[in-house]
């Protein structure tokens, strides 16, 4: 299931040229088939003219671990503090406890960045007016293709927006399964509401426009994303504080999509490299 972005699009000069290797290599591929408006019916295409959609090849994470071979990343290590001061940062992971280091970089969405950033960053007035929405996904393994005439579907509900077969994304298995993403109003509404009750609903809300069999909803699985859409952006592209050596990065800086994501942390790259000096 590809359960977070469902898809990008590409439309400034750097993301396109920075996507050449990956895409003659297939890690991402154009998703094309039928994009439906529900519960009208409409028919437009996925991917054509202005709009292709691209997908990472098999799955969403594909590029970014493209993008990360031969760099020396750490997963699984949530960063719990930072203590130290400027030019000396230490990072409490666990029980361990990681630096100094010269310079952090943030790229954590916006509220986790503000809990994290020790208070001598200037810009904590910046993060503190981005708002973020959430949003609730649905997953479900159907027994029987549904034979839907879509790939994706548009849905205006006041519970779900967003449905996508995909099992209709390049080079995924081929059982037949379903993504779908609870409205950001509804996921702000309903945030903090047991998991299962949001599952029924948005099973529930679902069925007015797929059948979905008794198995198949109990079998179907819910993920809540605390910080998904970006309401309110930063407004600038990013943020640096070359007196505490701190600087903060994101899609929450400029727009909620993956290209936004990427424009963040290369403007604050080439920011950077103004000012550190990277040992030869
Ligand atoms: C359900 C959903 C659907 C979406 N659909 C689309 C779409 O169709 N098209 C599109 O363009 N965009 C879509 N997006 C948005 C897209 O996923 C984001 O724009 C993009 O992922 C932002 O990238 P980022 O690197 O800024 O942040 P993120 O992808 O949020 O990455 C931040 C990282 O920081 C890590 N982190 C947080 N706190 C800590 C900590 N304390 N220590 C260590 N690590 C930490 C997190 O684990 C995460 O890996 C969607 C998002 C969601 C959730």
């Amino acid at each position: 299931f590809d359960h977070g972005a469902q898809y990008f699009t590409i439309r400034d000069g750097r993301f396109r040229a920075a996507l050449e290797t990956a895409q003659a290599d297939r890690v991402i591929e154009p998703w094309t088939g039928a994009l439906a408006t529900l519960p009208d019916g409409n028919l437009a295409a996925l991917s054509g003219g202005d709009t292709t959609r691209y997908v990472g090849s098999p799955s969403m994470n594909a590029l970014a671990k493209a993008m990360a071979a031969g760099l020396d990343i750490q997963t699984d290590a949530p960063v719990e503090a930072i203590s130290g001061t400027a030019g000396k940062w230490f990072l409490k992971i666990g029980d361990r406890r990681e630096g100094p280091f010269d310079w952090l970089v943030l790229a954590a969405p916006a509220p986790q960045s503000a809990l994290l950033l020790p208070d001598e960053f200037t810009h904590h007035g910046a993060l503190a007016k981005t708002r973020m929405n959430a949003c609730f996904t649905l997953m479900i393994r159907q027994t029987e293709d549904a034979k839907l005439p879509f790939a994706a579907a548009r849905v205006d509900d006041p519970v779900i927006g967003w449905i996508s077969r995909n099992n209709s994304k390049p080079e995924r298995p081929d059982e037949p399964c379903l993504v779908v993403n609870a409205t950001a109003k509804w996921s702000d509404d309903h945030l903090e509401e047991p998991l299962e009750d949001v599952r029924r609903t948005m099973l529930e809300a679902l069925q007015r426009y797929i059948p979905i069999s008794p198995s198949e909803a109990e079998a179907a699985t819910i993920h809540r994303w605390r910080y998904a859409n970006v309401d309110r952006p930063a407004g600038q592209a990013f943020l640096l504080d070359d007196v505490s050596q701190l600087a903060a990065c994101g899609d929450w800086c400029i727009a909620g999509r993956v290209e936004a994501a990427f424009l963040s942390a290369a403007a604050l790259g080439d920011a950077l490299k103004q000012i550190v000096k990277v040992a030869p």
